[in-house]
């Protein structure tokens, strides 16, 4: 394997050392210092996000967050599978356990969002891109809050693709809460679990309200005064 990628002939991406560049007389230069206390006092993050990996969804830029300040996961589709502590490699479980456990989070936030590759591959029932069959596998996480949704019938393809992404995203707090100890600490109300929902193409963030149980747009006075159209 290592003879095989000495082999490799392509260089390291240049977007990247452009954007390292970037970084080095940008962030770097003004939060410098907030990076060695970073290093000398370890991280400790009240938030943990569990987002897509889709790359128009980063949530430190949707949420302008600074080093240190969001403990993040990524991966196809937002999703968490339930508690299953068989000794296999789990890597949200692995992260919810130590946001949870180690760093003591008090929220952890299910980021959804508009267009979802994973979600759709699902409804669609994708051809498998691989023997594998690895996001067929995956996404059969959503197999429970599909069926909550209902077939899809007469609804247009995006609006059933929209109420599948943000049932979900419900349907992954339920998942969070079959961790223990995850379920423990939220009955003694020293953490939240909170589920959001991102739509790409405006730009607007929701917030699963509890009490109604919909997503109610978040900062939505800002967004009309920030990005309404001129009447003339
Ligand atoms: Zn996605």
């Amino acid at each position: 394997m290592t003879i095989f990628l000495e082999r490799q002939t392509m260089a390291f991406p240049q977007q990247l050392l452009d954007g390292y560049r970037a970084f080095l007389i940008g962030r770097l230069r003004h939060e410098q210092d907030r990076y060695r206390g970073l290093a000398e006092t370890g991280q400790s993050p009240q938030i943990m996000v569990i987002g897509c990996c889709d790359s128009r969804v980063s949530p430190e830029v949707i949420f302008d967050a600074r080093p240190g300040e969001l403990f993040v996961v990524r991966n196809l589709g937002n999703l968490v599978p339930p508690y299953t502590p068989d000794g296999a490699q789990r890597a949200v479980s692995a992260a919810l356990e130590f946001a949870v456990q180690a760093l003591k989070v008090k929220h952890i936030v299910v980021l959804g969002h508009a267009q979802c590759g994973g979600i759709r591959a699902f409804v669609e029932e994708a051809t498998p891109l691989s023997p594998g069959d690895f996001i067929g596998h995956w996404m059969a996480l959503i197999a429970p809050a599909a069926a909550a949704v209902g077939p899809r019938g007469d609804r247009p393809l995006v609006q059933y693709l929209t109420q599948l992404e943000q049932a979900s995203v419900i349907k992954m707090l339920d998942n969070l809460m079959t961790f223990p100890w995850v379920r423990t600490l939220v009955e003694r109300g020293a953490l939240a679990l909170h589920a959001a929902y991102f739509s790409v193409a405006t730009g607007q963030l929701s917030v699963r309200d509890p009490a109604t149980g919909t997503f109610t747009q978040a900062a939505a006075d800002d967004y009309t005064r920030i990005f309404a159209q001129p009447r003339f």
